[in-house]
């Protein structure tokens, strides 16, 4: 899902870590507060799947084991999004890319449409506490806005703070689901830390000392030139 906030100038980020390391959320302050395009790839294909599209049809089974969906698809899939985005628009990618040809992509298309990658953020969060916040997770299937049952709860128990939809529990923040994602992510995704370390663009973040924190971590970490 693209959701575009008051501004539209700004950094290109992209935000990298396991699932559960809080890049949902750090996306959404960062659209509210910075005025940032949040580019979820997570959010756009579960949009595909409850409009039945062919993607939506392709990505369905990989999703719900938590398994990663074809780098084809997504690379298409990414490629068309970023060339609708004016050059002035900042935008943060969230889950995308996970995998080193989808950087390699990346790279690639960024070149293409003229725009500069200003910084890649590593959120970094121990794996008891991902699996803590992924299984006590909550969503709003209408808006994307991400809840915790004990740590983030909404105002009324089961309903969306910021459009009233009933909330739900992600199928892959099941158990099975969430050891299979974790492990996707070791393998596929912790790679990309290497590459953007080597391009010198890599800054990493303790996921757990808060989302305005980390907003300031990330901002003190552009302005030092990051
Ligand atoms: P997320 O909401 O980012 O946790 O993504 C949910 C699921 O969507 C993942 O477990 C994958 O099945 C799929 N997905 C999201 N982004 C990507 C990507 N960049 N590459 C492959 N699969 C993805």
């Amino acid at each position: 899902m693209e959701s575009q906030g008051a501004s539209a100038q700004g950094p290109h980020l992209i935000l990298l870590g396991a699932p559960g390391a809080g890049k949902g959320t750090q996306a959404a302050y960062l659209r509210d507060q910075w005025g940032l395009t949040h580019i979820s790839t997570g959010d756009i294909l579960r949009a595909e799947v409850a409009q039945g599209t062919a993607l939506g049809a392709a990505a369905h089974d990989y999703m719900q084991r938590g398994e990663l969906v074809p780098d084809a698809l997504i690379i298409r899939m990414m490629a068309e999004r970023l060339a609708l985005l004016g050059a002035a628009a900042g935008y943060v990618l969230d889950g995308f890319p996970r995998t080193a040809p989808q950087a390699e992509a990346l790279d690639a298309m960024l070149a293409r449409i003229g725009h500069r990658l200003d910084g890649v953020i590593n959120l970094e969060v121990e794996r008891t506490e991902l699996i803590r916040r992924l299984s006590g997770r909550r969503v709003c299937p209408n808006c994307s806005a991400i809840y915790h049952v004990e740590t983030m709860p909404p105002r009324d128990a089961g309903i969306c703070d910021a459009c009233g939809a009933a909330l739900i529990q992600r199928k892959d923040d099941q158990p099975a689901a969430i050891a299979n994602r974790l492990e996707v992510y070791v393998a596929a995704t912790q790679p990309l830390i290497d590459y953007y370390a080597a391009r010198g663009m890599l800054v990493t973040i303790d996921g757990t000392i808060g989302v305005p924190a980390v907003a300031e971590a990330i901002r003190a970490a552009l302005c030092g030139g990051a």
